[in-house]
């Protein structure tokens, strides 16, 4: 049985480049621009941006998770770790204490590694970061530390799929998994249920190609568990919201036909949905169908399909 026993973080630790960059993005809170929003505030100085995060780190939660994608949670699970508030802040998030709410407590960079070791000590097969953009500073830096204690999981990057560019190369050798949300295929949508992200469409296919490129197709080793690579992420909403086929066409048109692509089923509203009128039921059977049947025939090989018997 062969497959990567190294995660790609080590290489950088051993060169001292992962601290320099954990650095750079530290430094870039002081007129922040981690994430799309640009808000320019100085979080080093305690002001809060759109996201509602400082510098201070909030963490809502840290536990083997076994709802998470079979080829990342094994028989171990995947090593989640919730990070609180929000940079896209989506009106239907099912996670809206943490996200909105900023439910969780203040963690130290050490106290953020010795959960990534503890998440090891039980036997997980990766480190899950769920919502990790607004503090990838904070992360990388406590990555360096883990290494140190002995850290040796795979990173997964757990992300509503808008990110920035300068950020994501920042992250290249840093991370191994890649798991964006690809939300919307079309910007009206979402402006109206993610605070006026217009731009999320385009931001998020050029970030697609971005993780594309660092990391490649996300392929199972011999074990089953994906160590490496691409895993999208796609929920269809009720009276195609997201614009699902638009996402399928751009995803089959732009990256491999077997990329891995999770169309999921579990749509429910969720926190202010109930005033959006569309997005305000549960996603039908033949809803989701359409959308499988859309990437089948677009030649998307590699769907991790589920919910519905179809
Ligand atoms: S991470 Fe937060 S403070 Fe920084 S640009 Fe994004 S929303 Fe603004």
């Amino acid at each position: 049985m062969k497959y990567r026993t190294q995660p790609s973080y080590l290489a950088l630790k051993q060169t001292g480049e992962l601290q320099e960059r954990g650095r750079m993005l530290w430094s870039m809170m002081s007129k922040c621009r981690l994430c799309p929003r640009e808000c320019s505030v100085n979080r080093l100085e305690g002001q809060e941006g759109f996201c509602h995060a400082s510098s201070k780190l909030i963490v809502a939660s840290h536990h083997p998770h076994f709802g998470e994608e079979a080829p990342l949670v094994g028989k171990g699970g995947s090593g989640t770790i919730f990070f609180s508030n929000c940079s896209l802040r989506c009106v239907f998030c099912i996670n809206w204490e943490i996200s909105h709410l900023g439910s969780g407590d203040e963690t130290s960079l050490q106290e953020l590694a010795d959960m990534m070791i503890h998440l090891q000590k039980l036997g997980c097969h990766n480190i899950n970061l769920v919502t990790p953009t607004h503090y990838v500073a904070h992360i990388v830096l406590a990555v360096g530390i883990a290494a140190d204690k002995g850290l040796r999981l795979p990173l997964v990057y757990n992300t509503c799929g808008w990110e920035r560019l300068e950020i994501l190369r920042h992250l290249d050798g840093v991370v191994d998994i890649y798991l964006p949300d690809f939300k919307y295929g079309d910007g009206i949508s979402a402006a109206r249920y993610s605070a006026g992200a217009d731009s999320y469409p385009t931001i998020t296919k050029n970030a697609l190609l971005e993780m594309h490129r660092q990391v490649g197709v996300a392929k199972p080793d011999t074990d089953g568990i994906i160590r490496h690579g691409l895993m999208i992420r796609h929920l269809v909403m009720p009276n195609n919201v997201s614009a699902s086929c638009e996402v399928i066409r751009w995803i089959a048109q732009n990256l491999p036909n077997e990329t891995y692509v999770n169309i999921m089923s579990q749509y429910r509203p969720c926190y202010k949905a109930l005033h959006y009128p569309p997005a305000s039921r549960p996603v039908s059977a033949e809803e989701y169908k359409q959308v499988v049947e859309a990437a089948r025939d677009a030649g998307l090989t590699n769907l991790d399909i589920q919910g519905f018997p179809i």
